[in-house]
């Protein structure tokens, strides 16, 4: 890696300066935790023209109850309270245990909930040095013209590797964005496209303020499995949640969220024919397949992509089992 370039770096006081500052400078990059956007920077793949730091930003770490019902989480707030605020654990407990599953301490010391949400998409032939991908004539997604993952497509493959965003997804989150134009909440999903080079739906003049998370309805069940090379820490391969209600062994709600697999988080469609019926074999197959089906990861890591697709499957099979047989969570982490 390079040492990091000279950058002006701004640090505004507040959310409103920030998106000021953002909407007066052409090409400046937002910066909070700087875990994902440093390494990026040192390896050449980023060129920013300024950097907009948040971490002085006033009120954008906070946690607290919606007026509507439900939580707002700043998206300041770091992954390390996120896991262990007992405020957060005790009512986003499936949140927590995601973010206790991303990076290392040391990141997570520093890193946020908007950068987990807003992080780059990762491929190997990507997230390497600027010889590394020289070398290789570098890609598609940035200075070459050849996607190395399919190299006849012509998009980028590179897969969205956050652990918190499938958990917001299951429990319905929106995501607050603020610019000098503005307000909007969408829907999480709508964050997101499937294109690894522009897999964000943010416009560059916007930052993502806060998350909502609306209140669960009673019985809801949740919980987050993630597949991985190095349990000490790493990216998941297949990382994924699971939020359901079930009364008398009968399934009432579903949904099921994955990461790692595709350059977006992927909210697994058609689950509502299985509502009303037991949570047996039969549905767990059914289910199994609706997620081989969904799931189409390309060769973007070090890991076979067939295996990364069977592993989803799997996750979420034995995730929903747990869950509608009352099984208490077991640890995040699985191989
Ligand atoms: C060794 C290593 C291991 C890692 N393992 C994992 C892992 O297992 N799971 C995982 O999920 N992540 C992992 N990460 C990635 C990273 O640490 C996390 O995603 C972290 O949450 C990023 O947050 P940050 O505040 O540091 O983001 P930054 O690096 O500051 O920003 C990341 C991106 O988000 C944008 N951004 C930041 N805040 C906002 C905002 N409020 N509004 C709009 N855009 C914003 C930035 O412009 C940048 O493009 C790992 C990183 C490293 C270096
Ligand atoms: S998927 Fe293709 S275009 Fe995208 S980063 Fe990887 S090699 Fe480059």
């Amino acid at each position: 890696m390079h040492a990091l370039p000279p950058t002006t770096v701004h640090r505004p006081a507040s959310l409103a300066e920030a998106c000021t500052v953002l909407a007066a400078t052409a090409q400046a990059r937002l910066i909070a935790g700087g875990t994902d956007l440093l390494p990026n920077l040192r390896r050449g793949l980023e060129h920013p023209a300024a950097l907009v730091d948040l971490s002085a930003v006033q009120d954008m770490a906070d946690f607290a109850a919606a007026p509507e019902g439900g939580w707002l989480l700043g998206a300041g707030l770091t992954l390390a309270r996120i896991a262990s605020d007992t405020a957060i654990t005790q009512v986003l407990p499936t949140l927590s245990e995601a973010a206790r599953a991303a990076a290392g301490p040391g990141h997570r010391s520093a890193a946020t909930l908007g950068g987990n949400l807003c992080q780059d998409t990762r491929c190997i032939f990507y997230n390497q040095s600027a010889w590394w991908r020289a070398a290789n004539g570098y890609c598609l997604k940035r200075d070459g013209d050849t996607c190395h993952v399919a190299p006849h497509g012509a998009r980028c493959h590179a897969a969205f590797s956050g652990d918190l965003a499938p958990v917001l997804l299951v429990l319905r989150a929106e995501a607050e964005l603020m610019s000098a134009r503005g307000t909007r909440w969408l829907p999480l999903d709508g964050l997101y496209r499937d294109d690894g080079a522009a897999h964000l739906t943010l416009a560059a003049d916007e930052v993502l303020a806060r998350v909502r998370v609306p209140a669960a309805p009673p019985g809801l069940a949740t919980g987050y499995r993630k597949a991985r090379v190095r349990d000490a820490m790493d990216f998941p391969l297949a990382g994924v949640a699971v939020a359901l209600a079930c009364s008398d062994g009968v399934l009432e709600q579903l949904a099921i969220a994955i990461s790692g697999i595709a350059s977006r988080p992927v909210r697994v469609a058609g689950l509502d024919g299985l509502l009303g019926q037991p949570v047996d074999d039969t549905m767990l197959g059914a289910i199994g397949k609706a997620v081989q089906k969904q799931v189409s990861p390309m060769r973007s890591t070090i890991t076979e992509s067939n295996y990364r697709r069977q592993v989803a499957s799997t996750l979420a099979q034995r995730l929903v089992q747990a869950l509608a047989h009352g099984a208490a969570p077991s640890p995040a982490m699985t191989r």
